[in-house]
């Protein structure tokens, strides 16, 4: 058996490099290719599309997570709304436990009461919010969080009894996988910071003159204002009766009332 010194093994590694004459040929450099600003940023696209279907498929429900799969793996595509024919029934989170196992991580929240939150002044004139978690309790979970009577509002049950800090942390990581909040890199690329996702619709268009020359406003609105960005967020069904706050007392009170 022959062995080979570390410096022969070194030498037969470069060995591919020569060509059929025996000439040795420069090892080509691959860190050389610096790609363009517009490759740059296509590249800076399709990475960003591809974590996001990533977290969009492990925190958005309303679809059996098998179907969902099967789907995104023979259209290239992660669809929602896929309907109940292709329902694994009980073997994927959404389906097991007829959806109940899901909601327990990503609890049901009361739409209105959250877009009602996301429209204060105390979380208007946070953002944009420094994306950095640095556990001093100014992340963007930490806005909810220690805002006790609107995290009551919202969730319908009480902190810390009820609900835990990871209820609201399912419930950001749906926000944003959904898009309604999303990261803004700073210009120096340095510092990541939370806005508000907006998008142009057209909010007034009309034909004043008859000249069939549509006269068209477009505005940017925040997308937690627009149905389909909720797609799979774990809400309430609209409609959906609060469990009354003082019931109990009420009760209590009717009874002393009539003795
Ligand atoms: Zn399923």
């Amino acid at each position: 058996m022959i062995r080979l010194k570390r410096q022969d093994r070194e030498e037969s590694i470069g060995d591919s490099n020569i060509d059929d004459d025996g000439r040795q040929q420069p090892t080509p450099n691959l860190t050389q290719y610096k790609p363009d600003a517009k490759e740059t940023k296509e590249w800076q696209g399709v990475q960003t599309s591809q974590a996001l279907n990533v977290l969009q498929f492990c925190c958005l429900g309303g679809d059996c997570k098998h179907a969902q799969a099967a789907t995104f793996m023979s259209t290239g595509k992660l669809q929602f709304s896929l309907g109940t024919d292709n329902n694994c029934i009980s073997m994927c989170p959404v389906c097991r436990n007829r959806g109940r196992d899901w909601f327990k991580i990503f609890r049901r929240v009361y739409k209105n009461s959250l877009i009602k939150w996301l429209q204060s002044t105390l979380v208007q004139d946070a953002m944009p919010l420094h994306a950095t978690y640095n556990n001093n309790g100014n992340a963007l979970t930490d806005l909810l969080w220690n805002d006790d009577a609107s995290l009551e509002e919202i969730f319908g049950a009480k902190k810390n009894s009820t609900i835990k800090k990871y209820h609201v942390e399912g419930l950001f990581l749906q926000l944003i996988a959904a898009q309604i909040f999303i990261l803004k890199v700073t210009k120096k690329g340095s510092e990541m910071k939370w806005i508000f996702n907006r998008e142009k619709q057209i909010v007034h268009a009309n034909d004043t003159d008859g000249d069939e020359e549509d006269v068209v406003e477009e505005e940017y609105i925040h997308c937690y204002k627009i149905d389909k960005y909720w797609t799979g967020v774990s809400v309430y069904p609209p409609g959906k009766k609060r469990r009354e706050k003082n019931s109990k007392k009420k009760k209590v009170a009717t009874k002393k009332g009539s003795k």
